[in-house]
């Protein structure tokens, strides 16, 4: 394999051996407690399957101490939130230091995601979302 990525054939290789394990004969009944590994082979891919654990934590809280929610929020101005002092200028354009500290000026605040940096996204981002929704489904996703 050419340009083979070596963090996805690392994946692979840890989606191979839990599959092994949970297919039907992967593990055999141990009446002395419960389930236990066919052979020596099976005792090392089992061990090597836990031992996956710790290192796929690893990389997820290495993804979540980037993606983190801003403490503050980020403001947002609509075309109809201007003042009549402050209205969109016919390029377009608006004094939003002046806007910023004018009590008649209205804007909408966003919490962003501090890596991903995208002012009108509200949290979490895609990726704290896609993270939570793959560990904890749909409910999760809410970033609080
Ligand atoms: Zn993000
Ligand atoms: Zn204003």
């Amino acid at each position: 394999m050419s340009n083979a990525d070596p963090l996805a054939a690392e994946l692979a290789a840890i989606e191979r051996r839990h599959a092994k394990i949970k297919q039907p004969g992967g593990l055999r009944w141990d009446f002395d407690g419960g389930y236990a590994a066919n052979d020596a082979e099976g005792v090392g891919r089992l061990l090597a399957s836990t031992d996956d654990v710790p290192r796929l934590l690893a990389a997820v809280e290495a993804v979540l101490a980037l993606h983190v929610k801003q403490e503050e929020p980020v403001r947002s101005y609509g075309p109809g939130d201007s003042c009549p002092q402050h209205l969109m200028t016919a390029l377009g354009r608006r004094n939003y230091a002046t806007m910023h500290k004018c009590p008649d000026c209205r804007y909408t605040e966003y919490f962003v995601c501090e890596y991903c940096d995208r002012s009108n996204d509200t949290w979490p981002c895609p990726t704290y979302a896609a993270i939570s929704s793959a560990l904890l489904g749909e409910a999760g996703t809410d970033g609080h």
